[in-house]
C-alpha cells in the first residue's frame, strides 16, 4: 500500500485533505443547509416519468447544450432572461469551478471576503488561481467604500461575493455589488445559493449592461434537490460561451437534465416550504438570543449562533443527542440549518438542556 505522498502528485496538493462536512447517520441533520423536507410524491412521480423516458435513450450522449433545461431555468429566474444567458452544471460548485477555469488560472487572482464559503479557496487552488481574502466587519457586513478600495488594490480577475453569505447569513446590498462592478476590470460573481430565502432583491436585476457580472444559483438548497446536483448561472451570453470552452463534453447527464427539468415543472411545490423554513430560522434566532447567545441576523436558511464558551463541546453534546450541526471554525459559534418545525423543536430542546 502506498500513501498519497508516495505518488507523483502536484506539489501544491501534497498534504491536502478532501473537503467535506461529515456525513453521519443521525435523526436530525442540520449541518449542510439542505432543505430537510423531502420531495413531495407528485413531484417524485413526475421525475420518475421523465427519467424513464430518458433511460431508453441512454445509449446516446445527452444534449450537450441542454436547451430544454436552460429554457426552463431562464423562465424560472424571470427578469426577461433567455436560454442563451443561462448555463448549468453538476452543482453550483462545478459552475464556480468552470468560472475559475475560464477567468482565473495561473497568474490570476480571485478576491473574496472572509469568513465566507470555504469552497472558494479550494476551487482557486484546484484551478491554480491565487486567492485573496479580505476580512469582513466584526458583524460580518461589508463596507462599500472599503470593498471598492480593496478591489482597486488587489485588481482581481474574479471578485466573488456570497449573498446571503455562508456561513454568516449576512445579506448584501445591490449598491455594493454595483459599486464593486464599476471599479472592477474582472468578472464579478454573486453566489446566490440562498437567494430564495432572502428578503432582499436578487442581483439578477443588475445583469443588463453588465457583461462581466455572473449570478450563480443552485437547486441544492431551497429547491430541496441537493442529491440531484444541479447548479446554474445567469450572465451575458458571452460568459456562457466561455463556459462552453472549459466544460467537459456532455458534463450534464441525460438523467440529471431529465430530473431537473421535471423538478422545475413543479417549482412552486418544491419551494412551498421556504416560508416555513424561514419561520424556523427566526425561531432559532429568537430562542438563542433569549437564552443570552448571540445569533447573527440571517437572510438564509441557517443561523450562525455565537456566544458559546466552548462551541466544539456543544457540537459534540448535540451530536450525542442526535442533532448534527456545523462547527465552521469561527470561535464560539455554531452554524445551524433551519429544518422542519419538529427538527427545530428537538434542536432547541437539546440546546436548552445543555445550557442549563
Ligand atoms: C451550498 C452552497 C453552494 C451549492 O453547492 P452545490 O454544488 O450547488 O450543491 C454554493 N455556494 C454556497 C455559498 C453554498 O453554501
Amino acid at each position: 500500500m502506498s500513501t498519497l505522498d508516495d505518488l507523483p502528485i502536484r506539489e501544491d496538493l501534497r498534504g491536502q485533505v478532501p473537503y467535506g462536512a461529515p456525513q453521519l447517520d443521525v435523526p436530525v441533520s442540520l449541518n449542510v443547509n439542505e432543505n430537510t423536507y423531502g420531495i413531495p410524491e407528485a413531484v417524485a412521480l413526475s421525475i420518475i416519468e421523465k427519467l424513464a423516458k430518458a433511460t431508453v435513450s441512454l445509449n446516446r450522449y445527452p444534449d450537450r447544450e441542454f436547451i430544454e433545461l436552460r429554457t426552463q431555468l431562464a423562465g424560472f429566474l424571470g427578469h426577461d432572461l433567455s436560454a442563451n444567458q443561462v448555463w448549468a452544471a453538476n452543482g453550483s460548485n462545478e459552475i464556480l469551478q468552470q468560472l475559475f477555469s475560464a477567468f482565473g488560472g495561473p497568474g490570476r487572482v480571485a478576491l473574496s471576503f472572509s469568513p465566507t464559503y470555504s469552497m472558494y479557496p479550494n476551487i482557486a487552488r484546484i484551478t491554480l488561481t491565487k486567492y485573496v481574502e479580505k476580512p469582513r466587519n466584526a458583524d460580518f457586513s461589508l463596507d462599500l467604500n472599503q470593498v471598492v478600495r480593496q478591489i482597486q488594490d488587489v485588481e482581481p480577475d474574479i471578485v466573488i461575493f456570497c449573498a446571503p453569505n455562508n456561513p454568516t447569513g449576512t445579506s448584501l446590498s445591490l449598491e455594493l455589488i454595483e459599486a464593486a462592478y464599476s471599479v472592477s476590470k474582472g468578472i464579478v460573481v454573486v453566489d446566490e445559493a440562498y437567494s430564495e430565502f432572502s428578503n432582499n432583491p436578487s442581483a439578477l436585476g443588475l445583469l443588463p449592461g453588465r457583461p462581466r457580472l455572473v449570478i450563480s444559483r443552485t437547486m441544492s438548497k431551497a429547491f430541496a434537490f441537493a442529491g440531484a446536483r444541479l447548479g446554474y448561472l445567469a450572465a451575458d451570453p458571452a460568459v456562457v460561451d466561455a463556459m462552453r470552452i472549459v466544460r467537459l463534453p456532455y458534463h450534464l447527464s441525460a438523467l440529471t437534465q431529465a430530473a431537473a427539468s421535471a423538478a422545475l415543472e413543479h417549482s412552486n411545490l418544491l419551494l412551498e416550504n421556504v416560508e416555513r423554513i424561514k419561520r424556523q430560522r427566526d425561531r432559532i434566532i429568537a430562542a438563542t438570543s433569549y437564552w443570552g447567545l448571540s445569533p447573527y441576523p440571517s437572510d438564509a436558511n441557517f443561523v450562525l449562533v455565537g456566544g458559546f464558551s466552548d462551541s466544539q463541546l456543544v457540537f459534540d453534546q448535540l451530536l450525542r443527542a442526535g442533532v448534527l450541526v456545523r462547527n465552521v471554525g469561527i470561535p464560539h459559534t455554531l452554524r445551524i440549518t433551519a429544518g422542519t418545525e419538529a427538527e427545530t423543536t428537538k434542536l432547541l430542546a437539546e440546546l436548552a438542556l445543555l445550557l442549563d
